[in-house]
């Protein structure tokens, strides 16, 4: 659930890192995407203090895919971390906030050679190659520009994370990585380590997503570990950095999730074993995580509109967004859960929040033209009416990131708050900005 420490409900009204929510409804509109600082600046500190502390070569490499925008990237910047890029867009992001080029990780399948040729132009700082004729390719793009570049390798260790099957990635039928058989895996990982062109660390896995067992950590590591030692007996070479993936999991509604230190503290001392049993300096751990940094850390406005009662059935509430601004609900039937921030009333000085307040089983769902486009299915709520504002917590994670202009919504914008101030991060996207690019041809005209 959406940071209870920033997130607090005074005199019948929801105050998120010292802002009313009501107010913000009001001041910057709804749909509208609201993020605490200080619940992100937390996760970060919580970071450093089960995985960078007296660990100097240890590095956190947020995954920007779960909330990418310079605002987000210049905050993770400023908190010293480093930063998980997949594409182009989300490289241009990094660099337009201001990251430093070697503080940014290149992940993803199917890098395009313009993807990779950025990479290198802005010469960050790992590239993780996920396949074989990445690796050629790269060497070619780095020879052209004659720049040397590190690189990890992305294996597929073959275990299956406890997750909908969307985010697991873990597993060996997966378009992610390269596959572990000895006879495919060894001569490119020869290949990188001899090449002029890259420098050849280590190996990179990421499990799955939202997890709350670290088995799939631990057998990943276990894996990647047997994989560093096959390389080291054929070609002496030592193993520098493991990059351990993200996938620690977040409180949407009933969820229990664990410290980071559960996932963290035996995969620290797996390596630290390693390295003693080996009379050599522990490698350098890197992780990933996206969805546990922002996801608690944000929450969604809306206002209700139109509701319908279906005598015997079932009772829907509209609200102003819908799958357009978070698709995770209709994509993996993802569960959230809802409260109501204030109304008109509350506004007058007569609170809704009151617990004694009569409940009522709806389903709240959005605005697109399709039946799936729901967003929490059956939720006691008190009475809602047309104007009331409603927030679903814990919406922080692949929600802006996935969001779309599906029936030519506008993408909402984002709001970061923090001790009583709350400013702009995105501004929503207007109807000329869903226009912009279109074209009448010249034969249509
Ligand atoms: C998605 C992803 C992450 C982040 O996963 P979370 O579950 O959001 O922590 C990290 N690394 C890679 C390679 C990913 O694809």
């Amino acid at each position: 659930m959406t940071d209870r420490k920033f997130l607090k409900i005074k005199d019948g009204d929801a105050v998120f890192d010292g802002c009313r929510l009501s107010a913000v409804a009001k001041e910057f509109g709804t749909p509208l995407y609201v993020y605490s600082q200080n619940a992100i600046k937390q996760r970060f500190e919580e970071l450093r203090q089960a995985f960078l502390n007296g660990r100097p070569k240890n590095r956190v490499a947020y995954a920007a895919k779960a909330l990418c925008c310079t605002a987000m990237l210049k905050l993770c910047e400023k908190e010293g971390m480093c930063v998980d890029v997949v594409s182009g867009g989300e490289l241009y992001t990094a660099i337009k906030a201001g990251f430093p080029a070697e503080r940014i990780e290149f992940n993803g399948n199917n890098k395009t050679s313009e993807e990779l040729e950025m990479a290198v132009d802005y010469g960050i700082g790992r590239i993780i190659i996920d396949g074989l004729a990445e690796l050629s390719r790269l060497e070619e793009i780095c020879a052209k520009k004659n720049r040397k570049m590190q690189v990890l390798f992305r294996i597929t260790p073959g275990v299956k994370a406890d997750s909908h099957d969307f985010i697991v990635t873990g597993k060996k039928d997966s378009k992610f990585g390269i596959p572990l058989d000895d006879d495919i895996i060894l001569p490119y990982v020869k290949k990188a380590i001899d090449s002029p062109w890259t420098d050849f660390l280590g190996f990179h896995f990421h499990v799955g997503s939202q997890l709350f067992d670290n088995s799939a950590h631990l057998a990943a590591f276990d894996i990647a570990l047997d994989l560093a030692d096959k390389v080291y007996d054929a070609f002496g070479f030592r193993v520098l950095e493991f990059n351990l993936g993200g996938g620690f999991g977040i409180q949407y509604t009933e969820e229990q999730p664990m410290p980071y230190s559960y996932f963290l503290d035996p995969l620290i001392k797996k390596a630290e074993d390693y390295a003693a049993q080996r009379g050599i300096e522990a490698p350098a751990l890197v992780i990933e995580p996206g969805r546990s940094i922002v996801g608690e850390a944000g929450l969604t406005l809306y206002t209700v509109g139109e509701t319908k009662d279906i005598p015997g059935v079932r009772s829907y509430v509209a609200i102003d967004g819908g799958m357009f601004e978070n698709v995770r609900p209709a994509l993996y039937g993802a569960k959230y859960s809802a409260f109501v921030v204030g109304s008109a009333a509350a506004q007058a000085g007569s609170p809704r929040l009151q617990p004694s307040q009569a409940l009522k089983t709806v389903t709240i769902c959005g605005k697109c033209c399709e039946s799936g486009d729901i967003i929490i299915k059956d939720i006691e709520l008190p009475e809602l009416a047309s104007g009331d504002i409603l927030a679903t917590p814990s919406t922080g994670a692949y929600g802006y990131s996935m969001a779309s202009s599906y029936n030519r919504n506008r993408v909402p914008g984002i709001v970061f708050v923090k001790d009583g101030k709350a400013e702009w991060a995105v501004k929503p996207q207007t109807y000329e900005d869903i226009t912009a690019n279109d074209i009448i041809p010249e034969s249509l005209r």
